[in-house]
Parts: structure tokens; C-alpha cells; sequence
């Protein structure tokens, strides 16, 4: 399986970095240095879980505060909020 880009700067150069708490492989970016899990893992955020963003999204809760209640990463948060503007 080839390796995902990195979300941030659309870097190829990525290497693995272990596994997250929820199993995920998890990949870091040589060339940003950010760390992320599969790119494709917006696909697994379940309708539900988009509505409890959009509820927590309204809130002042910090973006980070926010992918962990909601149990998404903050690089899909950011994809989230990038192609959903409320
Ligand atoms: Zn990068």
C-alpha cells in the first residue's frame, strides 16, 4: 500500500510513526515534520460524529479540545473545517 500524502504541505516524503491510540497507523511528514494518520480516514467519520462537530464547533472549545471528545484526529478536524465552513 503506497503512503498517503501529508495533509498539511502535499508531501510524499512520509514515514511511519507507529500506531495511535485507537489502532491507526500513524505517518510523519519528513518534509514538515507533521504528524498525521491516513489521509483517507475522513471517509470512517460517521454521520454522527460530523453532527456532534458541528454542535461543538459552535462552542468555544479549542480545535484540539474538540477531535478529542469527538474522537478525530485534529488533521481531519482541519480538513473538516476546511471543506465545511459553517
Ligand atoms: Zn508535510
Amino acid at each position: 500500500m503506497p503512503f498517503p500524502t501529508c495533509p498539511q504541505c502535499g508531501s510524499s516524503t512520509v514515514r511511519k510513526a507507529g500506531l495511535n491510540r485507537v489502532g491507526r497507523q500513524v505517518y510523519r511528514c519528513t518534509t514538515c515534520q507533521r504528524q498525521f494518520s491516513n489521509a483517507h480516514e475522513h471517509r470512517y467519520v460517521d454521520a454522527d460524529t460530523r453532527r456532534l462537530i458541528d454542535k461543538l464547533r459552535r462552542s468555544d472549545l479549542p480545535p484540539a479540545q474538540i477531535a478529542r471528545l469527538a474522537q478525530v484526529s485534529e488533521a481531519w478536524l482541519e480538513w473538516y473545517y476546511r471543506t465545511n465552513r459553517p
